[in-house]
């Protein structure tokens, strides 16, 4: 949920240059091939404009990507219809026969594919080291390879080929595959997240980056902070006349906010405090909680959020300084000690290393711990 971007510990030119270098010049051939053999001019266009700009269309950054998605979008428009589609047999449906042939040239099959020694999927999360989903923060979503770390670690009695097993986060094509072909390899277009985010919410629905956060150009944390908001009188008295709540919630309610009652409350999303933050971007904020049930799926997390109310009323804001001047050779540096005693990072720049960091940041700061 913080800008992936920012993160410090990815070497996105190491990234960009193995992409470049295994993709580039095999992707250029066949578009070349194309275009010389094709006779339509408008046709011809179009293969020429991703040759010549394949470099970008590769490893280029979102706000790149959104330019060069226009352009294309325009000059395919301009093909003939004959030349874009297949009518299919039973006349009302058309297939289109230009997208299939873009999603073969950019074949992104090959890139998941397992078995690729030099450069794929796996050695593309392995690089970008992100340990939970950047649209959900909840789940992780780390990479590895069971027969490398046997490898490493030098097993006895066990043959390597008998060790199967990798795992990687699942790559969510920001801009769909069907609608895009030409962005299936593009690398800030794979955002490493979580099944549930990826298949289980998203699917295909189009995304693009004037109506969605895409969390290698945006930071969702930033924008929208997680908040505790109290029933009202009304909502409550409603619930305890449902049966829905014991009575003695009653009790607990109005003399203070929390009682250790996960139902005395809701997680709700609010604007960040700072000043320049633009509706636009709320607007976009708002579409990614949507899509991914952010606030719905929080409130899974209450249990969570009662330990955070609770530690930082009993620790207060003074117990951190106090904390690091009593044990100074405890702990790096001082934020380490809000992290042992909030049980996650409580650095913005760190969200993606645990999930439910950003929850722990943002309610941590509303009951004055950070
Ligand atoms: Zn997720």
């Amino acid at each position: 949920m913080n800008r992936i971007l920012d993160i410090q510990d990815i070497d996105f030119e190491k990234i960009k240059r193995f992409h470049r270098d295994f993709y580039y010049t095999d992707i250029y051939d066949k578009l070349h091939s194309k275009e010389i053999k094709c006779k339509n001019p408008k046709l011809k266009d179009y293969y020429s404009y991703l040759k010549e700009n394949l470099e970008d269309i590769l490893i280029s950054e979102p706000d790149k990507l959104e330019l060069l998605k226009k352009t294309i979008e325009n000059i395919k428009q301009e093909i003939p219809f004959s030349h874009r589609n297949k009518i299919l047999k039973s006349l009302t449906k058309t297939k289109s026969k230009l997208d299939d042939k873009i999603s073969k040239i950019f074949d992104y099959d090959r890139f998941v594919r397992s078995y690729l020694p030099s450069w794929g999927a796996y050695k593309f999360t392995q690089l970008l080291k992100i340990n939970t989903c950047p649209y959900c923060n909840r789940q992780y979503v780390f990479t590895f390879d069971r027969a490398d770390i046997a490898k490493q670690s030098g097993l006895k009695n066990v043959r390597l080929k008998d060790i199967k097993g990798k795992i990687r986060p699942e790559l969510d094509h920001f801009y769909s595959q069907k609608d895009f072909p030409y962005f299936r390899l593009s690398v800030f277009n794979l955002v490493p997240s979580c099944h549930i985010c990826n298949s289980n919410l998203k699917g295909r629905m189009e995304f693009d980056n004037e109506k969605f956060i895409n969390p290698y150009h945006q930071s969702f944390h930033s924008i929208l902070r997680f908040s505790v908001i109290p029933y009202k009188r009304k909502e409550l008295e409603k619930k305890i006349n449902d049966g829905i709540i014991d009575k003695e919630v009653k009790d607990f309610f109005g003399a203070e906010l929390f009682n250790g009652n996960l139902d005395s409350f809701k997680i709700k999303l609010k604007v960040q405090k700072t000043n320049n933050i633009t509706s636009e971007n709320v607007k976009k904020a708002l579409n990614n909680n949507e899509i991914f049930a952010i606030r719905e799926l929080y409130n899974f997390h209450k249990d969570y959020v009662a330990e955070i109310i609770q530690k930082s009323i009993v620790y207060g804001e003074s117990s951190i300084a106090d904390i690091y001047d009593k044990h100074p050779n405890l702990f790096k540096i001082e934020k380490d000690v809000g992290r042992f005693l909030l049980g996650n990072y409580v650095d913005e720049d760190e969200i993606h290393k645990r999930p439910l960091s950003k929850l722990t940041i943002d309610v941590a700061k509303e009951f004055g711990i950070l």
